[in-house]
């Protein structure tokens, strides 16, 4: 086999400097492309092995069947999560391979650095202080010590987030679908964790089981003034009943670096533009939320590893019978998949 031809979708200018880097030797042939795979964008991809995708790709039913017409064998996620690709259509016609773990520790701060922006009123003492204010009105915040958290979800970022807020001498509380047995956590039920936590932070998978599992009715079982987290899916929160929670005043902050309609916005520049979106404008307009713009992984560490981890997973699919990082839609229970062998899922 000669070359691997890759397409590179919705590539930015700091993915591409680091793929650009793991691929020195130009053991790869990379095409990058700003543009997002979609089934109007796919045919780019003609005459090329892999494509290469990140969180808002839309890899659909069609788009896999254009990808496999066109002769695509794998598909390289960028990322750990694969919401966004219909893995049990994929199945038998397109291997998915993903990047499992970049650094979950470059997450898990970036979900501390929000609770204590918005908690310590960092953002609005910042602006105030740049404009010469120095005014203390407003910014009183409340200690984190003593205060219980709420993790839910204690993979590897929840592991890291959980031992970040005992540092800080904070109560952890834990929900899992599928408890760890090797950790020191007192699990609870999804309700306990409702209605004990000061803080709950988001750390687990979206699946069709849990969108929207923060909704309306869960908020009214949490505490009054209860601090939200989400660095995982924006669609674990039903926005416009979080919007309702904030109003209400029953929910105290929003610290958001995922939005569940954040694929029509995040990742470029709409600061010329009226946002269309009034669910995502009313978040930014109240003063106790602070939206990022999916950049929790935006870390020099990360994004080496995401590289390097998508090139070994590409080099290992063409030259070995293993593919260590596949995903299918089996593999969340690993009983029916192949992964335990070792092979490839199909
Ligand atoms: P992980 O697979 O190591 O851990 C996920 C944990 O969630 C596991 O312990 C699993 O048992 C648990 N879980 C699965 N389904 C659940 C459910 N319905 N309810 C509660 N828990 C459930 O994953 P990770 O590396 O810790 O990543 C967690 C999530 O963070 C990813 O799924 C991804 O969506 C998100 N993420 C976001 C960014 C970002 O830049 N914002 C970057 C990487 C990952």
């Amino acid at each position: 086999m000669g070359k691997i031809k890759i397409a590179f979708f919705d590539a930015k200018e700091y993915d591409k400097q680091s793929f650009i880097n793991s691929n020195e030797n130009n053991e790869f042939e990379i095409l990058y492309f700003e543009t997002r795979l979609s089934e109007d964008t796919c045919k780019l991809a003609e005459g090329c092995d892999v494509v290469c995708v990140f969180v808002n790709d839309d890899v659909n039913r069609a788009v896999i069947d254009n990808l496999k017409q066109m002769g695509v064998k794998l598909i390289a996620l960028r990322c750990a999560g694969y919401n966004n690709v219909d893995i049990e259509y994929a199945y038998g016609k397109i291997h998915v391979v993903r990047v499992p773990a970049y650094s979950p520790y470059a997450v898990a701060e970036h979900a501390m650095a929000l609770l204590l922006t918005s908690i310590r009123r960092i953002h609005k003492a910042y602006i105030r202080t740049k404009d010469f204010n120095f005014s203390l009105n407003g910014l009183t915040g409340f200690d984190l010590h003593g205060k219980t958290v709420g993790v839910i979800g204690t993979g590897k970022i929840g592991r890291i987030f959980i031992d970040i807020c005992k540092g800080f001498g904070m109560n952890v509380i834990a929900y899992d679908k599928f408890p760890a047995k090797d950790l020191e956590i007192e699990y609870e039920s999804l309700d306990e964790v409702w209605k004990r936590s000061d803080i709950i932070s988001l750390h687990c998978p979206l699946t069709d089981e849990n969108r929207h599992m923060i909704n309306s009715e869960t908020i009214s079982k949490m505490k009054k003034g209860v601090v939200i987290i989400n660095t995982s899916r924006g669609a674990l929160i039903d926005s416009d009943a979080l919007v309702e929670g904030i109003k209400a005043r029953h929910v105290g902050a929003a610290c958001l670096d995922v939005y569940e309609e954040e694929s029509n916005v995040f990742f470029h520049d709409y600061s010329n533009h009226i946002v269309n979106d009034d669910t995502l404008a009313r978040l930014i307009s109240m003063p106790n939320v602070i939206v990022t713009s999916h950049q929790a992984f935006l870390t020099n560490e990360a994004l080496t590893n995401i590289a390097d981890t998508t090139l070994d997973n590409v080099r290992e699919f063409f030259e070995k019978d293993t593919c260590t990082n596949e995903v299918c839609y089996k593999c969340p229970n690993l009983n029916n998949c192949k992964q335990t062998h070792e092979k490839k899922c199909f």
